[in-house]
């Protein structure tokens, strides 16, 4: 009899016990799967804020990309009107805008009083211009105030290399006249040579086979034969002659009161000169020879484009029949 009530005890102890264990155990992978719920709920929230910022991201990218593209198209140009044509078609690209323009003058900004008008500061924070524009949407205004700022960029850049221009007056590399220092002081010595009755000659020079030179030994070579070239002409003319940098590789020089005979004995001074010189580059030692055409007030022109054109004439056949020498406009 006590041996059956041990049994039924321990039998319904081992039950409890059994009970305790499982229901613990099951207790624990409940616990185990609510966290695993969670952390996946917790990487779900993870990845959708990821993404967000991904878009973010990728927007923040194509947006710096588009003001890259912008601003190097416009810094392409020097030229205002096609800088403004750039950025105008750019602009449609990006925003929904409708007409846009450039004004200078504000007496027409009462033409565009319905479109958003933008002034521009170009110039030491002074209104030199506005950009008006039609239609554009509420959502897109941020983002065309930031590319308005790279037309802005675009057009401070030409307006500051014409005021260099204009400052100028001397070639960096040949230390002559520029071109257009050069065409005014022509036209004003032509203007004293006319009231004084006193005669001048137009020379254009040209440096023969230049560009073999260039191929052969390269720009900076190139350079170099440019600026002694430059440099010979001026030892060879008086302080009152002036000479410019016409073109690329053509000198031109104005023999102040000189006659077609007067003028015949200074250019063969040049081109001797300078065929004679051995200009030391580098390592190298090289000789050029220049064809010279030549024009002469009042013999052959009046005026300062006809001058220009008719040395042209006589420098082609200069290079035409031989080179290395100097030929006159026939009067
Ligand atoms: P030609 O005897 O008929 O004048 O022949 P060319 O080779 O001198 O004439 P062309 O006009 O064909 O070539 C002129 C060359 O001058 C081409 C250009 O590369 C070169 N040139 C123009 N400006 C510069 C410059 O500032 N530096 C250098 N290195 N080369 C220049
Ligand atoms: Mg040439
Ligand atoms: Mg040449």
């Amino acid at each position: 009899m006590f041996s059956i009530i041990l049994l039924i005890v321990i039998t319904f102890s081992c039950g409890m016990l059994c009970r305790e264990i499982f229901s613990g155990r099951l207790k624990r992978q409940q616990d185990a799967h609510a966290c695993l719920i969670n952390e996946l709920k917790r990487l779900k929230d993870l990845k959708k804020d990821l993404n967000a910022e991904n878009n973010l991201l990728s927007k923040r990218f194509d947006d710096t990309l588009t003001l890259y593209e912008l601003t190097k198209d416009v810094c392409r140009s020097l030229d205002e009107e096609k800088i403004f044509s750039i950025f105008s078609k750019n602009l449609k690209k990006h925003i929904g805008v409708g007409d846009c323009r450039y004004i200078k003058d504000n007496a027409d900004l009462i033409k565009y009083k319905n479109y958003t008008i933008l002034p521009l500061n170009l110039e030491e924070n002074q209104v030199t211009g506005y950009l008006a524009v039609d239609r554009i949407l509420e959502t897109d205004k941020d983002k065309f105030g930031i590319l308005v700022q790279q037309f802005l960029i675009g057009l401070r850049r030409a307006l500051l290399y014409q005021k260099v221009q204009g400052l100028t007056i001397t070639d960096v590399l040949t230390n002559v006249y520029c071109r257009r220092y050069f065409l005014e002081r022509f036209n004003e010595e032509l203007r004293r040579s006319k009231k004084n009755k006193l005669n001048l000659t137009f020379l254009m020079i040209d440096i023969d086979n230049f560009k073999q030179f260039n191929d052969r030994y390269g720009h900076l070579v190139g350079d170099a034969i440019l600026r002694q070239v430059a440099k010979t002409i001026r030892d060879a003319v008086r302080q009152i002659d002036f000479i410019g940098r016409y073109g690329g590789e053509e000198i031109s020089v104005v023999l102040a009161e000189t006659n077609r005979e007067q003028a015949n004995f200074a250019a063969e001074r040049i081109r001797q000169a300078i065929s004679l010189e051995v200009i030391k580059v580098y390592d190298e030692q090289l000789k050029v020879t220049v064809s010279i055409g030549a024009s002469n007030y009042p013999d052959v022109a009046a005026n300062m484009q006809n001058l220009i054109e008719l040395a042209d004439q006589a420098l082609y056949l200069a290079k035409e029949t031989g080179k290395n020498k100097v030929c006159f406009s026939p009067a």
